[in-house]
């Protein structure tokens, strides 16, 4: 098992005078998988691509295993990569391109042969070494792309978008697999994607990034459920953005008083507090004071909007079996549960 710390210190990259990077710090401990969030933009695939030395920073440290790597060439840096798709040489078979980075270090055939066999097996496609890109599915081609990345056995393994050109379905069965081939391999791997969900769904930690640097970095259930900033709240997963005034470490919204969550204390006064619609729910009641506006289906879960006075609309998710009893019109109560949300300025 190959595993080394990452650290990344005040990275700064500008083109043409516009900052990608401005003083990303970020940590991987040895064998963690991070994931890096954000708008498309923010700087994730220019971080990456420092880390592999395929750009140079304008300034600050790029730190493998204790060591300072500025210097070294991205050939040199033992780094393996997956790219979004359609990156194996067209030429060659599976097999083949699996040994290619052991062919240019000077493997022997017999020991370069061995470890494709090893590294197709690992992805599960120990059938299909011999066939060639165009002779699989999108999702096998990025098997084999990380069977590639795995086989020179590096520190690092960087993932930039590898699922994004594939369909739904397979999407979720290779992130699963990736990660079960990750924690097999133990390898300090960094994952680059603007799916939410497959951030969350796949790493130890997500970084959400935002202009450049990282906003949060955090356990996937810590960034949902205690977002630091407005940002992150509004970034991962839906809030609703409701009026309310801070008095102390509580804020007052819709009659109910929900806790601030500890990282994002507010001065008393008014705000707009960010609410999940999963902690609102909404019952008929013939003397509520919301109406129903809208509802959409989502199967297993529903959205409900509601019309409140003072023009506060609120969604809420509810079970979806509920919905028969929510027909556009409806009276309703709408109750906020006491989760602890983040404010941002009114
Ligand atoms: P996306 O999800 O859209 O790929 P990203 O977060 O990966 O976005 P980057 O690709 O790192 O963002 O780009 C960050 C900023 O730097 C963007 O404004 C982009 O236009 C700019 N940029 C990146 N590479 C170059 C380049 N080679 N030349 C000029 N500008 C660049």
């Amino acid at each position: 098992m190959t595993s080394s710390g990452v650290r990344l210190e005040a990275l700064r990259r500008s083109f043409g005078g516009v900052p990608a990077l401005d003083g990303l710090d970020l940590d991987l401990a040895p064998g963690e998988l991070v994931a890096l969030l954000g708008p498309s933009g923010c700087g994730k695939t220019t971080a990456l691509r420092i880390l592999a030395g395929l750009e140079d920073a304008d300034s600050g440290r790029i730190v493998v295993g204790g060591r300072d790597i500025a210097n070294v060439p991205a050939n040199r840096r033992d780094m393996g990569m997956v790219f979004q798709a359609y990156s194996l040489f067209p030429h060659l078979t599976a097999a083949e391109n699996v040994e290619f980075g052991l062919r240019l270090r000077r493997q022997n055939a017999a020991s370069r042969r061995a470890r494709s066999r090893e590294m197709l097996e690992l992805v599960g496609l120990g059938a299909m070494g011999d066939r060639y890109p165009q002779q699989m599915s999108g999702g096998q081609q990025q098997r084999v792309a990380l069977a590639r990345a795995l086989a020179i056995q590096p520190q690092v393994l960087l993932l930039d978008e590898p699922l994004s050109a594939l369909d739904a379905k397979v999407r979720v069965q290779l992130r699963e697999e990736i990660r079960r081939i990750q924690l097999e391999v133990g390898t300090t791997t960094l994952f680059v994607t603007h799916d939410q969900e497959e951030a969350l769904a796949i790493a130890d930690r997500v970084g959400v990034m935002r202009a450049g640097r990282l906003e949060q970095i955090d356990a996937p259930e810590a960034i949902y459920a205690t977002p630091a900033t407005p940002f992150v709240a509004e970034f991962v997963g839906l809030s609703n953005r409701l009026p309310g005034t801070v008095v102390g470490d509580v804020v007052e919204v819709l009659d109910a008083r929900l806790p601030l969550i500890a990282a994002a204390s507010a001065p008393d006064g008014a705000v707009t507090a960010l609410v999940r619609p999963e902690s609102i729910d909404v019952t008929a009641a013939p003397d509520g004071p919301g109406r129903v506006v809208s509802a959409s289906f989502l199967g297993a879960t529903a959205r409900v909007t509601v019309a409140l006075p003072d023009e506060v609309l609120v969604v809420a998710q509810t079970e979806s079996a509920r919905l028969a009893d929510l027909p556009t019109g409806t009276a309703v109560r709408v109750v906020l549960r006491p989760v602890p949300v983040v404010v941002s300025a009114a």
